[in-house]
């Protein structure tokens, strides 16, 4: 059965901090590459990344993580009703 966007959330996280395997890695850039909105949450929390580690923040933006990742999380709720309509 193949993953929905939904699965790869939690791992975006990890695939971000490169703490994953590489197989699971590959998937989710296969995956990435495919899937616009995947691609768009990945770059958001790139630049949510990049933009703390060049500031003077000392931690992630942890509870910016978790909105960016619920509000995502509620698009393709939306999504995924709408189309089976
Ligand atoms: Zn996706």
């Amino acid at each position: 059965m193949p993953k929905k966007c939904s699965d790869y959330i939690q791992d975006l996280n990890d695939y971000l901090d490169g703490e994953i395997s590489p197989e699971l890695c590959e998937e989710i850039d296969k995956h990435v590459g495919e899937c616009k909105n995947c691609r768009l949450m990945v770059d958001s929390m790139k630049m949510t990344v990049k933009l703390c580690r060049e500031g003077k923040s000392e931690e992630l933006p942890v509870q910016l993580q978790d909105k960016l990742t619920s509000l995502l999380k509620k698009r393709w709720d939306e999504k995924f009703k709408s189309s089976q309509k």
